[in-house]
């Protein structure tokens, strides 16, 4: 009866698209906040963090890449990091800010956090980020409609790098801020640099589901030791120096725990290990679906992208594939306990930004309809592996 049990509870355990994965030592920095009273917010491992965070996205992985003056404030959460992106920008009431429409709504809800208006864009085909003829197009159109858009929100989904030489040409050309969504790619690199890196302002995430996590919690990486100390005051109430509390801004409450941080220093030695297995889960995909023709796996377009592969996606073409679509396959994947999910719905066909005005076709919404985002933790086990391989051969009758 035991032994029974046991099978069953390990044979369905479920299988989880992303769930964290602890290295070992993020108890040790978090008992250190314990045993040394740092339980307030801020402390040694909130600084030691950041300090990490800096190293890390300066280490560049070809010796060719220029080396990048950049400091880092760890925050509550990657969507607190864009906001406070969009106030050190003076993004006003009003104000127009170009977002890719295929993400996360993390990345668009800060405009409207802001008071101002997103302009959506689609992407293109090769790194599913946007696209920079249409980025471009609403440029001079806004433009001529008489509002010079004041940011571009550019993001690497999945952690694929956008088209990062082609996006900023266009906001220097434009003379237009560009922040960096890098919520889902940490530790991926374009032309060796790694993303986080490259916007006027970047953003990172270390939500639960995230390439590492602080079990929520997320940074700004600014190009100034002013930006990121105006970053931190308004994040910590916007206090002004007085003995008592002095306000002449807006403050908010958004900076990261001590102990949030400690755990974050943990990951922080595990990462490259965790991009590494990302990978491999990656490239076990590419292996599954190798004979598999109406399946194509999201992958880098040439050397120039390096993928954290934070997610593995794949899109299916219908016609191909006896009628066996992204909708067939997660839910026989759902019968054996394993979780898949359909691709960010784009943002320009979400009810809530139904009236935003959107530039481009329907490589988004196609994407939306035919892709899928397969288990791709760190830790997921060979015998995960199986059961995935499994599942899908069965799907597809291979
Ligand atoms: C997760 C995510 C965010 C938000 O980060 P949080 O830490 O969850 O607030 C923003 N943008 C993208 C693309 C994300 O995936």
């Amino acid at each position: 009866m035991l032994y029974k049990a046991l099978f069953i509870t390990m044979s369905t355990s479920k299988i989880y698209l992303s769930s964290p994965h602890m290295g070992g030592s993020e108890q040790e920095f978090v008992n250190e906040a314990f045993a040394t009273n740092w339980i307030a917010p801020l402390g040694p491992n909130v600084t030691g963090f950041e300090e990490d965070i800096k190293k890390y996205l300066q280490k560049n992985t070809d010796f060719n890449a220029p080396q990048q003056e950049i400091e880092v404030a760890a925050l509550s959460s990657g969507t607190a990091a864009l906001h406070l992106a969009l106030i050190l920008l003076d993004v006003q009431p009003g104000d127009e800010v170009i977002c890719q429409s295929l993400t996360f709504s993390a990345s668009a809800n800060p405009i409207v956090y802001v008071g101002a208006t997103p302009v959506f864009i689609d992407s293109e085909e090769e790194t599913w980020n946007m696209c920079p003829i249409h980025l471009e197009a609403a440029i001079v159109d806004r433009i001529a409609k008489g509002k010079k858009p004041k940011a571009i929100i550019g993001v690497h989904l999945y952690g694929m790098p956008f088209q990062v030489e082609k996006i900023v040409a266009i906001a220097k050309k434009y003379e237009i801020a560009l922040v960096e969504d890098s919520a889902e790619a940490l530790g991926s690199t374009y032309k060796g640099q790694k993303c986080g890196t490259f916007g006027d302002l970047s953003i990172l995430s270390f939500n639960g589901n995230k390439i590492i996590t602080t079990s929520g919690g997320g940074a700004l990486i600014t190009k100034t030791k002013a930006e990121k100390d105006k970053a931190v005051f308004l994040a910590t109430q916007a206090r002004d120096q007085a003995p008592h509390y002095e306000h002449s801004e807006i403050g908010y409450n958004y900076r990261m725990s001590n102990v949030c941080a400690g755990i974050g220093r943990g990951q922080m030695q595990v990462l490259d290990a965790h991009v590494a297995l990302r990978r491999k889960n990656n490239f076990f995909y590419t292996q599954l679906f190798k004979n598999i023709n109406s399946v194509r796996i999201f992958m880098e377009p040439n050397k120039t992208y390096v993928s954290n592969h934070w997610l593995s996606c794949i899109v299916i073409d219908k016609k191909m594939s006896n009628g066996i679509g992204p909708t067939e396959v997660r839910l026989a994947l759902e019968k054996e306990n394993i979780e898949s999910r359909p691709l960010w719905k784009p943002m320009h066909l979400q009810p809530i930004f139904k009236d935003a005005p959107y530039y481009g076709s329907r490589v988004a919404e196609n994407l939306f309809h035919n892709g899928l985002c397969l288990p791709s933790a760190s830790n997921l086990t060979s015998a995960d592996l199986h059961r995935i391989e499994k599942t899908i051969r069965h799907c597809f009758n291979n």
